[in-house]
């Protein structure tokens, strides 16, 4: 007898591309996927359930990975867009009130916001990660979870336009913070980590040296944003003479265990030397084209490697943490990048949300696709939403572009990590959500009256929209 039979359900499970299957039924047990059987095989003879869940309208497909994000700044989501000197001007303002209380508040909200929207993996990047890992701990998701480490000297800051003081001291103590806070959840199934150093621009050559070789030691990724940004350029260029790929490739550190985030300001050549190097790409469309405007070379990428996966990044400029809008606009900002309708199909851009993601993250021996032996990660997609209606099978599927094309998440009605629902007809389970929304907004009040409105009015372009009336 095992646990549960998903009778007669239509399939993505995303082994193969994207592995439609019209009529087939899934056995989970113990938080595991047992079978996926179609219905000309007999299962009833083989298999009883202790419960049946109906499979009729819906779409089961696996959990989308959302391989970056920095839930703890989500409580300034919708305060960074529109305006040029995203991190100085837009988010810097803000930010630096960010207090663990609010942080808190933010993390629970993210973490709620992209489950209902479809993310089971959460791939965190952030400095409170006990909080991230204890939330997720809570809410019974799954995390892959990078702490910040940086070297920026706060007590030393230095005006635009100079290299950044570093502390070593302080970076050293981040890494060693992230090791404890790593060992401290050792053994807990849904918690991954990585060791994040913030960017090239922000931490020594020695500190980077030595986050791989702890990294190697305890076998963790890197997960690190390369060439995010002219501020980054300038900064390598006067601190080093060089651009940041160059840089690392000379230094022996690009290679399989690093996965890139971002490469806003790489060129073509620099993006196929990371891709042959082994390193794995993130890819952030939605946050990208909104905080710089611009379409990164992913396209470069693939000539050489499709260890691709997407993500989210931040609410204050993207503004919203929700996987099906980031697999949407990758496809259509590459689309359109190449004047080619043909760029990154339906069901391939569907793969760097879940398969491909999967292996980008090393974790696709437990997740990423639908098959024995994986964790029971599922969504559970209502096909009698509108925009997913009419579900035409032939003489064409219709099914998988109305996913990519069509779908903004709201069609998502249930949520399965390891084989627990965690969302159950589109009610959110570990915790209450009226709740977890009224303290982000009492936490964003509370820190908004820190904020320095005097600077805001005399240097910010987004208050010189609102006094205009276009916020
Ligand atoms: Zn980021």
């Amino acid at each position: 007898m095992i646990d549960l039979i998903i009778d007669r359900a239509t399939v993505l499970t995303m082994e193969d591309c994207v592995g439609y299957l019209n009529d087939a039924s899934i056995g989970i047990n113990d938080g595991k996927i047992i079978f996926i059987a179609e219905q000309n095989e007999d299962i009833s003879n083989k298999y009883k359930a202790k419960e049946y869940i109906s499979g009729k309208d819906k779409l089961i497909m696996p959990g989308l990975i959302d391989a970056h994000m920095h839930t703890e700044i989500s409580i300034f989501r919708g305060l960074a867009q529109d305006l040029n000197n995203w991190m100085e001007i837009g988010l810097w303002p803000f930010s630096q009130h960010l207090d663990p209380k609010a942080a808190e508040a933010a993390i629970r909200l993210n973490i709620m916001e992209a489950v209902k929207k479809g993310t089971t993996t959460i791939g965190d990047f952030g400095s409170e990660i006990d909080l991230i890992a204890n939330t997720c701990q809570n809410f019974r998701v799954r995390g892959v979870i990078a702490k910040t480490i940086n070297e920026i000297d706060k007590e030393n800051p230095v005006e635009p336009g100079q290299l950044y003081n570093f502390n070593y001291k302080k970076g050293k103590r981040e890494l060693e913070s992230a090791l404890n806070i790593i060992e401290k959840y050792k053994g807990d199934d849904l918690l991954d980590f990585n060791l994040g150093p913030q960017a090239l621009d922000m931490v020594s050559l020695d500190l980077l040296k030595e986050i791989y070789k702890q990294a190697k030691n305890f076998g963790l990724q890197i997960h690190m944003h390369v060439a995010q940004g002219d501020r980054e350029d300038w900064q390598i260029k006067k601190r080093y003479g060089d651009r940041t790929i160059p840089f690392l490739d000379k230094n022996d550190l690009l290679g399989p265990e690093l996965r890139a985030v971002h490469l806003t300001e790489a060129t073509p050549e620099e993006t196929r030397l990371l891709a042959e190097s082994g390193a794995a790409l993130t890819i952030c469309s939605g946050s990208i084209g909104i905080i710089d405007g611009l379409v990164p070379p992913l396209l470069e990428f693939l000539e050489v490697s499709d260890r691709i996966s997407l993500g989210s990044d931040q609410a204050p400029g993207n503004n919203c943490n929700n996987m099906f809008n980031e697999i949407k606009l990758t496809s259509l900002f590459n689309k359109i990048k190449r004047s080619d309708p043909t760029t990154l199909n339906a069901g391939r851009v569907l793969q760097f949300a879940t398969s491909k993601a999967a292996e980008s993250l090393n974790i696709s021996d437990k997740v990423g696709s639908i098959a024995p032996g994986k964790e029971a990660d599922l969504l559970f997609i209502d096909l009698k939403s509108p925009a997913l209606t009419p579900v035409i099978n032939s003489p064409l599927r219709n099914i998988v572009s109305n996913l990519v094309y069509s779908a903004s998440g709201e069609e998502v009605e249930s949520v399965m990590i390891s084989g627990e629902f965690i969302v159950k007809d589109n009610k959110f389970l570990p915790a209450d959500e009226d709740e977890i929304i009224n303290d982000a907004n009492q936490e964003a009040k509370r820190l908004m009256a820190k904020v320095d409105r005097d600077w805001l009015q005399d240097k910010s372009p987004l208050f010189k929209l609102q006094e205009k009336g276009y916020l």
